[in-house]
């Protein structure tokens, strides 16, 4: 097997994959919150995460991958603070939560496979997990690594020394920070809420009938009416389906220093163990050099690319030309031209004969590149290479159909005029008269016989044909 290097968080550095179980890949990601649509920057970190996920499959490992979608507990502040994003979208747009989360969850899957995106092989909703969540803050509470305070459940960060490591956080700097609100009762300032009461319980800061009849989201704990903090969804979820110690855990940068750090202090807390092996990060998406991001409101989504006619594969492109971990400016002018980029693409293979033994040597250069911290945009510089070589063309379209296994670019399209040679229209001609004369069995042989040129016929009930 080729070696993967991938660039661990944790390490600060790119290291060699070594998986836990041998040819087996243990991988989670951090799903989207189904409070709205996702926009292009959230969908740059699941291109990242697929290619990943490509590369991995690519290389003969089997993966398991498991993505979670938030329908609970994320709140408008990452700090445990403000209210539920999908409580408020279901106050705005008047529907229950289960509509809003089951909408925009369908909304975001369709944007996956207009991306060529491929479904993990699990999806976890928070909500479905509720008993494991709270069977997992009883595990820390057994471990004497939480407290209670007026408004829920905390974990306390100062029982675990190596907290700060995956962010590379300043604690101690911290500790000055703003004391105002639940924060006073809160042992350290980044200690983070584990289950938060609801706003009816005894000492709650804002206990009120009201507040708690319009909150839809509650289970009962052994720590009272609430629900779970954001954090513990994907800690449950992923010790769950993938083991104590899983090999990939991947996300946005912004997830490092607090969904992550807290995820993998959770972690911790319950296996004793560095749960996951190998963290990685993809970078933002900016525009005019900010964050794309719901609260900057510079976000375009997917559904308005279409709607200007573009296509979905060329903003996938257009991903692909700049590495995971650098930033990517979005401008309509870039898009375009990636568009162009890849229509022209297109159209030079579309005339490249069908795809016969490919080039060693080109598979072996895209492979290193690939392997070598998802090198995407060197990749590409290797496609356009191949193409401008000597190889013949049939050799050059079976090396750009392995090549697409993992850009998902659909590159291996035809051009139907060339390859309807004057033999193969006769061969279909001869096919047709073959089926008007129900003599299936020389139909069937000049089927076999067009599939060995690359041309797949498909029968339609009227009698006619169509060309795949
Ligand atoms: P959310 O639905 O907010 O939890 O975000 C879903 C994913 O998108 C997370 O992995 C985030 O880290 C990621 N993300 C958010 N904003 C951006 C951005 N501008 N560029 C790339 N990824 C982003
Ligand atoms: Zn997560």
């Amino acid at each position: 097997m080729e070696k993967i290097f991938l660039y661990n968080t944790l390490n600060r550095k790119k290291e060699e994959f070594k998986p836990i179980k041998k040819d087996k890949v243990g991988l989670y990601a951090c799903g989207p919150t189904v409070y709205d649509y996702a926009h292009i920057g959230n969908l740059r970190t699941y291109i990242f995460e697929d290619v990943l996920r490509r590369v991995l499959e690519y290389n003969n490992y089997k993966v398991k991958y498991i993505m979670n979608i938030t329908d609970v507990g994320h709140l408008t502040s990452d700090a445990d603070e403000g209210e539920d994003k999908l409580e408020k979208s279901s106050q705005k747009e008047s529907k229950t939560v289960e509509e809003i989360a089951e909408f925009y969850t369908k909304a975001f899957k369709e944007n996956l496979k207009d991306l060529n995106i491929l479904f993990p092989d699990k999806w976890c909703k928070a909500t479905d997990y509720i008993k494991e969540q709270i069977s997992f803050v009883k595990k820390l509470e057994k471990k004497g690594l939480t407290y209670q305070i007026s408004d829920g459940v905390y974990f306390d960060i100062s029982k675990y020394p190596a907290y700060a490591k995956l962010a590379k956080l300043n604690i101690e700097g911290q500790k000055e920070g703003a004391r105002v609100g639940i924060n006073k009762e809160k042992r350290n300032p980044t200690d983070f809420a584990l289950w938060k009461l609801s706003a009816l319980q005894g000492t709650h800061p804002e206990r009120s009938e009201e507040l708690h009849k319009k909150r839809q989201m509650e289970w009962k704990s052994p720590w009272g009416v609430g629900f779970p903090g954001w954090h513990l969804e994907c800690s449950a979820m992923s010790i769950k389906h993938l083991g104590k110690e899983f090999d990939i855990h991947c996300g946005g940068i912004d997830h490092i220093p607090i969904h992550h750090t807290n995820e993998r202090a959770q972690n911790w807390g319950v296996t004793d163990k560095e749960t996951v092996k190998y963290w990685l990060h993809g970078e933002f998406l900016v525009i005019n050099k900010e964050r794309m991001g719901k609260s900057e409101r510079n976000f375009v989504t997917l559904q308005t690319l279409k709607a200007k006619g573009l296509n979905p594969l060329a903003y996938r492109y257009f991903v692909l030309q700049a590495h995971y971990r650098s930033k990517l400016n979005f401008s309509w002018e870039a898009l375009k031209a990636a568009q162009n980029g890849l229509d022209n693409l297109i159209k030079e293979i579309s005339t490249f004969d069908p795809p016969k033994i490919g080039c060693a040597e080109f598979e072996q250069r895209f492979l290193q590149a690939i392997n070598d911290d998802l090198d995407t945009p060197k990749t590409l510089a290797i496609l356009q290479e191949l193409i401008k070589s000597d190889y013949p063309s049939s050799a050059k379209r079976q090396t750009i159909i392995k090549f697409d296994k993992i850009l998902g670019l659909n590159l291996n399209q035809y051009k139907q005029e060339k390859r309807l040679n004057s033999k193969i229209k006769e061969l279909i001609e001869e096919r047709q008269l073959a089926r008007q004369k129900k003599d299936f069995k020389t139909a069937d042989k000049i089927r076999r016989e067009l599939e060995k040129q690359g041309i797949k016929i498909k029968d339609k009930a009227d009698g006619g044909y169509e060309l795949e």
